[in-house]
């Protein structure tokens, strides 16, 4: 297992990775918060933190990688207001809290198989946890560190500070917060203004409400995180990872809950994965640059002039490293599409090269170069980078201009599939199986158009879930039917 170095945010710097226990890592990563569509910025994190995780595995670690579905708790709005978001959803859709939270799961789960992530070893809800959370609130009461007032419960942040730092995740100091924050006022129930709820007496329109010792009401924002990860990790753990954006004040928090409960900070490694541009501009409705991950892939965005896979945006995503920005753009996208059919090309000729009893370049050296740059801190684009010079040399194989043995060959072979498929997440096979079935499937649907024009809704419908069990699923637009 070699040395991987990681850029810590708790420190500003990058270290080397030491595990609690040797050999295996606790993992948790915020997840997405149900009330809507998972948008491409949340996928970009995601599939980040699928890459860390993916590659934490090809290492040879044996991975427990947590990750939230948050299904319930009130959020801290742009104004600092608490706000139900998934209930605010649910009365709008006139619906129940859960109905959201499970139709937009269904979505969630659909975009981690389009976009070839690998399901977390667990994916635990809010809602099943209230009573760890109830736990670890009147844990921090009994140490001091929160108040109940009229049904609800505050974190007190002066009192933590008389024994720990608020702030040392995000660099954030009490007096400058206190600048940007609104003063509280009369009705105001917090005590300083850097407070949070842990709990909230209930709201009249609340539509999801728990028991409690405080009363009816629902967790914070933050508690739950707190509950999730140390109950299946325990009070200290490997990675606690999340977009740049839950930094503050969602990260801060949780150190705080942990340490006011636990005594301590609940990870070492704190990861941050850094937001998504598209053309140039941070994605927003208001910018007409918004598109959801899936419109992409079937070409319903106007923003792009084409679709393009889930393997090619995955790809182009992957050439940026996760805490730099990434500028999602058509000359981007068409630049990573034509990259990794490169890529392909070079793999396909590989299987035909003609080997020699000398290698006239260094496979291993080569080889290294991918670890080299995954150690460092999961440099994808610098391993992609690399993967780009090993299909430079293949192609200059085949010319003839340089050489290699059967035996560098296979290790080379194998550490290409390796990095693209296991670390990266392209699987080799399809988008070639994608082309191959082209054809038939023409012949299929063209079959069905011909069943119904003459009516034959039976043959018509034994198409449609003959596909469906064979994993393709067919849609009727305008257009035509398009398939996937
Ligand atoms: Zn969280």
């Amino acid at each position: 297992m070699s040395d991987i170095i990681v850029y810590n945010s708790l420190t500003g710097h990058k270290e080397k990775f030491e595990p609690l226990y040797e050999g295996k890592v606790g993992m948790y990563v915020c997840g997405p918060t149900l009330y809507s569509e998972p948008h491409m910025g949340n996928m970009r994190t995601f599939i980040n933190f699928d890459l860390i995780y993916r590659y934490l595995l090809f290492s040879g670690y044996q991975v427990k990688y947590v990750r939230n579905i948050t299904d319930a708790g009130h959020i801290t709005n742009s104004l600092g207001e608490s706000e139900d978001s998934i209930g605010k959803a649910a009365r709008l859709e006139q619906v129940q809290s859960l109905e959201i939270v499970y139709k937009y799961n269904v979505k969630f789960q659909e975009l981690q198989r389009m976009y070839n992530m690998l399901p977390p070893s667990i994916e635990p809800t809010a809602t099943a946890h209230i009573q760890e959370q109830i736990e670890i609130i009147e844990n921090i009461i009994e140490n001091g560190y929160a108040y109940v007032v009229n049904g609800s419960v505050y974190f007190d942040v002066r009192k933590y500070c008389e024994k720990f730092e608020y702030g040392i995740l995000s660099g954030r100091k009490i007096d400058e917060l206190a600048e940007e924050t609104r003063t509280l006022n009369a009705q105001d129930e917090k005590q300083f203004f850097a407070d949070f709820a842990l709990w909230k007496k209930a709201n009249p329109e609340d539509m999801q409400i728990w028991r409690s010792p405080w009363g009816d009401g629902n967790p914070g924002w933050h508690i739950e995180c707190t509950a999730m990860s140390t109950k299946y990790l325990g009070n200290q753990f490997d990675i606690h990872g999340g977009g740049m954006d839950l930094k503050f004040p969602h990260h801060e928090d949780e150190i705080a809950q942990s340490c006011g409960s636990f005594g301590c900070n609940p990870a070492r490694y704190w990861l941050h994965a850094n937001m998504l541009n598209v053309n140039g501009q941070k994605m927003s409705k208001s910018f007409g640059n918004y598109f959801l991950p899936k419109e992409i892939v079937d070409g319903t965005t106007e923003i792009f002039s084409k679709p393009f896979t889930p393997n090619v945006i995955r790809f182009c995503m992957m050439q940026a490293h996760y805490r730099s920005t990434l500028d999602l753009s058509e000359e981007s996208l068409s630049a990573a599409e034509k990259g990794l059919s490169r890529l392909m090309d070079a793999i396909k000729l590989s299987d035909n090269l003609k080997t020699t009893n000398s290698s006239s370049f260094d496979v291993n050296e080569l080889i290294r170069s991918f670890y080299d740059a995954m150690n460092d801190d999961f440099n994808a684009p610098i391993l992609i980078a690399q993967l780009f010079e090993a299909a430079r040399k293949i192609f200059l194989i085949n010319d003839g201009t340089e050489t290699i043995t059967s035996t560098d060959l296979e290790k080379l072979k194998v550490a290409i599939s390796g990095f693209l498929q296991d670390v990266l997440g392209i699987p080799l096979h399809m988008e070639s199986d994608h082309v191959k079935l082209a054809p038939v499937m023409d012949l299929v649907l063209d079959l069905r158009q011909q069943a119904r024009l003459n009516k034959d809704w039976t043959t018509s419908d034994r198409i449609r879930d003959g596909l469906a069990a064979a994993g393709i699923t067919i849609k009727d637009g305008k257009e035509g039917t398009t398939w996937g």
